[in-house]
């Protein structure tokens, strides 16, 4: 492993006022408020969910077990997680027993400037409680904001089978979409995830939410995708490092293996940077590249595109031969990628196009891979 091997070549870091939101289009109105121009994530749910766990594991790197000591949550809870993180949202960890139907809730405040609203249902215990209130949740969040994207999270499921998971999934959607339709509100999409702290499906689940208001994704997933093509890699990630997120992946299918083993390296680059490396004055590492060879004749190669984010491959050991175009590759790549996020702020509303600066460094990056 070379956990620290850095180029020195001028590739910049994002600035830190860089954030994902989109312009003043649909996609904007549903992340942002005029006040704070910062996405908002909502975790709702009926007390002893799990809701707290899910953010102090997710973004706090609590460990699940230590889990178990939480106090449960009493009252709004916000956490802006954007300090470290690439991430720039806030968390408002709201309690199970908000009575909405009292005047003294600023619903518009509450839902006005949300992104997403994550309903957290415990599948280990009875949900018919839980559905209720989640159906006068999202009624409501809707009616205020039709822009919110609602993402329902079938929780603890590590007590579940295979089979009962399945099934656990399929009635909750078919009842909570039964009374949608009731309710005459169609146009509500509802997104289910089944998610556990005690694995990976959690920051999998997480990663599909933060996903959905990068208005930028389609273009990361196509750079990503060419930078695969041109490269030998077979799979590869774009991560979050602080939250283990993962903001953008290339077209293939994910598989949660080879992100559980990211995951792992991430970590591992962690923790050998907070016992070894040169950290940057706000304890971030800088220029960090990581390789391990696993035995299985593959390669896990990381390294930092950002202060925040770090991509991942994941390739065969005969492809790393060419490592020097990989290389030229994932530099042409962190200028793509920094292009993509600096477009905002150079060219004005030209919300999720490239500048003519990434186009121009795509094209190259093809013809030196071709070469
Ligand atoms: P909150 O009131 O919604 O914030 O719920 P907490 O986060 O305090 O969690 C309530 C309990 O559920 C705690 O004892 C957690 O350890 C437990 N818990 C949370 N997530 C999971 C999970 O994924 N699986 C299991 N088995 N227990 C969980």
């Amino acid at each position: 492993m070379e956990p620290h091997e850095g180029f020195g070549l001028p590739v910049e870091s994002f600035p830190k006022d860089f954030s994902y939101h989109g312009d003043d289009g649909e996609d904007a109105v549903a992340t942002a408020t005029s006040s704070d121009m910062k996405p908002r994530i909502l975790i709702m749910g009926l007390q002893r969910s799990g809701k707290s766990s899910i953010q102090k594991v997710v973004f706090h790197k609590m460990s699940p077990n230590e889990t178990l000591f939480l106090e449960s949550t009493s009252k709004i809870f916000k956490d802006d997680v954007s300090n470290n993180s690439f991430i720039n949202f806030q968390i408002w960890d709201i309690p199970g027993q908000i009575d909405f139907l009292d005047n003294t809730f600023d619903l518009d405040m509450i839902f006005g400037g949300t992104g997403a609203l994550i309903f957290v249902v415990d599948a280990q215990d009875d949900y018919m409680e839980a559905l209720t209130c989640l159906h006068q949740t999202v009624s409501k969040a809707f009616r205020v904001n039709p822009q919110i994207k609602f993402e329902i999270f079938i929780h603890k499921v590590d007590g579940l089978s295979d089979d009962h998971k399945i099934e656990t999934q399929r009635d909750i959607s078919q009842r909570a979409n039964e009374e949608l339709h009731e309710a005459g509100l169609r146009d509500l999409h509802l997104s289910f995830h089944l998610t556990s702290i005690y694995d990976h499906s959690i920051f999998e689940a997480f990663s599909k939410v933060v996903q959905k208001l990068i208005p930028q994704l389609t273009t990361l997933e196509n750079l990503l995708s060419i930078f695969v093509q041109n490269s030998g890699v077979e799979k590869t990630f774009l991560f979050d490092v602080v939250s283990k997120i993962y903001i953008a992946t290339d077209g293939s299918p994910v598989d949660m293996q080879s992100y559980e083993l990211c995951c792992e390296m991430i970590d591992v680059m962690l923790d050998m940077t907070c016992i070894y490396g040169d950290e940057t004055d706000d304890g971030t590492p800088q220029d960090s590249t990581c390789i391990i060879r696993l035995n299985n004749t593959s390669i896990l190669y990381l390294q930092e595109v950002t202060r925040f984010l770090v991509l991942v491959c994941i390739l065969r050991d005969d492809s790393f031969t060419r490592r020097g175009i990989i290389d030229y590759n994932i530099l042409l790549l962190k200028k793509a990628i920094n292009d993509v996020f600096d477009v905002r702020l150079r060219q004005g509303k030209q919300n999720g196009h490239l500048p003519i600066e990434g186009r121009n460094n795509l094209m190259q990056l093809s013809t030196s891979a071709n070469a």
